[in-house]
């Protein structure tokens, strides 16, 4: 393993996955600490649920999963967190961070959500999406990790007590050497995390082959993009093709989704209007739990027999917002994943086994109802999105999506691909 991957969610994990893979590096996704033996694999991507957990439970399984990938060979460990820097004042970029820092014995590391390919840019440390300012994009309605400040070098100094510093794009213009120059420059200021401007692909290569010689590089899965040549150039890793296509598992096919980002919010209104399609209602959920989910599965049952079907609790800010007053935020959100993930394992009962899933946080629900253990990363569907095949047995056919991922399209694309 030249490459250890901490990544704080499950679609997170599988878009790193992706971009590693397309960039010749054999990876393989690990759903948490794997159990027994390491897989053989360039790199080994860790997902955890993370994000927005307790920061010292975050900090406890980062390390715990440093520690295991650095045991079994990786010299290079990678911080994933989303490309919209999804945290809160608390964490658990900053104190995720630090202890992995503290762990590889490093003073450095840069902080690099930016992914041009998905419109997620950062210029003097301002993270945007699209044309807008991360503070004025839909993120700053997240229904768990709202984003109301675009301003990187802050965010990241509320949940830091160490020096946050800007490596700005005037230096990362100029090339790997100048960025790696600006790295010495701030570390000898005492600058521990380094926010690194990057508009374009061409950006995140220069910063990857600057990064080399860092025991540790958080970022979004964009700052990946140039680990793979520099692997190649060390003769770390041989020269090797994009994914190889998947093993096919056929049957009926399901979209669950449990994302409330606007591109989720598009993608359902679009599937809906060709597919059959079933909103999952919060009240009665929290009212009858159990009736609810058998009542949505009965459905669902009858639907599969002649083609695919969408099941979602994804709302518009408004709604979620009322069903976040009624129940708190948390345990809504809870409730909504326990419930998907408990829809996830009896259709997978009744011999589904391609599942799209929308939402980071849904994702980890579903596959670890699943009991997935690991992930064989296939072909992109979307930036970010591979098709991905379960290890052991049944093997399902899942494509994870992150909130804002994918076009409109995307679950009928999604499902083509799953075969
Ligand atoms: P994304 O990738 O878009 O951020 P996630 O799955 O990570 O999606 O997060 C969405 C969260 O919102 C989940 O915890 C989910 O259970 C919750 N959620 C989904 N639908 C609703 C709803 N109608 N009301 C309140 N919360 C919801």
């Amino acid at each position: 393993m030249i490459l250890g991957c901490i990544a704080d969610d499950f679609t997170g994990a599988t878009d790193l996955a992706n971009t590693l893979t397309r960039r010749g590096m054999h990876t393989v996704q690990t759903i948490g600490i794997p159990q027994g033996a390491a897989p053989a694999a360039d790199a080994v991507v860790v997902a955890l649920k993370s994000r927005t957990i307790p920061a010292a439970e975050a900090v406890a399984q980062s390390l715990a999963a440093c520690r295991w990938l650095k045991a079994h060979g990786a010299r290079q460990i990678f911080f994933k967190y989303c490309s919209t820097f999804d945290s809160r004042d608390q964490g658990n970029i900053g104190p995720v961070a630090d202890a992995l820092l503290d762990e590889l014995g490093s003073r450095f590391t840069i902080a690099c959500p930016a992914f041009p390919e998905n419109g997620r840019t950062i210029y003097l440390g301002h993270l945007f999406v699209g044309g807008d300012l991360l503070s004025d994009s839909s993120m700053r309605n997240h229904p768990l990790t709202p984003m109301r400040d675009a301003n990187l070098v802050r965010v990241l100094g509320r949940q830091t007590p160490h020096k946050v510093g800007l490596v700005p794009y005037r230096t990362v213009k100029q090339g790997a050497p100048a960025i790696a120059g600006a790295f010495a420059t701030l570390e000898a200021e005492g600058v521990r995390h380094a926010i690194v401007d990057a508009v374009e692909d061409r950006d995140l290569e220069n910063i990857g082959a600057a990064s080399s010689a860092l025991p540790l590089i958080t970022g979004g899965s964009g700052v990946a993009i140039g680990l793979p040549a520099s692997y190649r150039m060390a003769r770390l890793i041989p020269k090797r093709e994009g994914a190889e296509p998947l093993a096919r598992v056929g049957g009926p096919g399901v979209v669950l989704s449990g994302s409330c980002s606007a591109a989720t919010l598009g993608q359902v209104e679009r599937f809906a209007a060709m597919h059959p399609a079933i909103a999952i209602d919060p009240e009665a959920l929290a009212d009858k739990p159990e009736d609810t989910v058998s009542a949505l599965l009965g459905w669902a049952r009858e639907k599969l027999t002649s083609g695919p079907a969408l099941i979602y609790a994804s709302a518009p800010p408004e709604k979620v917002a009322a069903v976040q007053a009624r129940f708190g935020r948390e345990k809504a959100g809870e409730m909504i994943e326990h419930a998907i993930a408990a829809l996830a394992t009896g259709l997978a009962a009744e011999g589904v086994r391609r599942f799209v899933i929308a939402g980071g946080e849904t994702s980890g629900a579903v596959v670890s109802a699943l009991k997935v253990e690991a992930l064989e990363i296939g072909p992109q569907i979307a930036p970010g999105v591979p098709a991905c095949l379960s290890y052991g047995s049944p093997r399902y056919a899942l494509a994870l999506k992150s909130g804002n991922f994918g076009g409109p399209d995307f679950f009928a694309e999604a499902l083509e691909a799953l075969t």
